[in-house]
């Protein structure tokens, strides 16, 4: 089977719980590598340079997009995200799958440029629920709680331009759905042509070596 690795987009507003799943999912399983983003977004408490994100300086981050480091970009409530291009590709070309959590402006440019890539949009089971995450989260202040809302009513508008949309309700199944979609993508037949080819060589060759037998 093909053993390039998957590049998967999971996309979903504040709060729907993206994050969780995601580190579920890399405790659980080990072909899945999360990309780092760079951003210019100031660390919130806990946050390690270099683990949750690459902090940077609005220069800095120009500067990245200048030397064409980043693969993808966008701003989102005032501030710059990005994804390194580099680490994507070398993780894709050893075979692990990349999962990048970005929003849904990058998401749709990454789709673009790679339409091979796999889009997954994860809610949360009502709109009630995203407030009372974010609030919950105390991270944000209510005037950033109510940016994001907005964000998030204008993310849902470009939702049907996902391969994949998940209720993040029950958090175990919300991990075992994200790892099948991944696991059925390998499977895909439009992924794996060069097998099927190689198949198809090998019978031809059975089938002329047994011939005169
Ligand atoms: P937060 O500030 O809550 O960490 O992230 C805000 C939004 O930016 C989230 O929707 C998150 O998925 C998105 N985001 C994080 N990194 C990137 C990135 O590299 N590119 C893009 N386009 N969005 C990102």
């Amino acid at each position: 089977m093909n053993d390039k690795g998957i590049l998967i987009i999971l996309s979903g507003f504040a709060g729907s719980g993206k994050g969780t799943i995601i580190s579920e999912l890399l405790k659980k399983y080990d072909n899945y590598v999360l990309s780092v983003s760079a951003t210019t977004r100031p660390a919130r408490e806990g946050e390690v340079d270099g683990k949750h994100y690459f902090f940077k300086t609005e220069d800095e981050f120009k500067e990245m997009i200048a030397n064409g480091e980043l693969l993808e970009y966008a701003n989102y409530v005032g501030n710059y995200y990005g994804t390194p291009r580099q680490f994507v590709k070398e993780q894709l070309a050893a075979g692990r799958d990349v999962i990048l959590e970005i929003e849904t402006e990058g998401a749709l440019n990454i789709k673009r440029e790679y339409p091979d890539a796999v889009l997954i949009f994860v809610m949360p089971p009502s709109v009630e629920e995203i407030h009372n995450r974010l609030k919950m989260r105390g991270t944000e202040t209510d005037e950033v709680i109510r940016k994001r809302m907005i964000k998030a009513g204008v993310e849902i508008t470009v939702v049907d331009r996902y391969d994949y949309l998940m209720i993040n309700d029950v958090l175990s199944e919300s991990v075992e759905l994200f790892n099948s979609i991944v696991m059925c993508q390998h499977m895909a037949v439009s992924r794996n042509r060069d097998y099927i080819n190689a198949k198809k060589q090998e019978f031809e060759e059975y089938l002329n070596n047994t011939k005169e037998n």
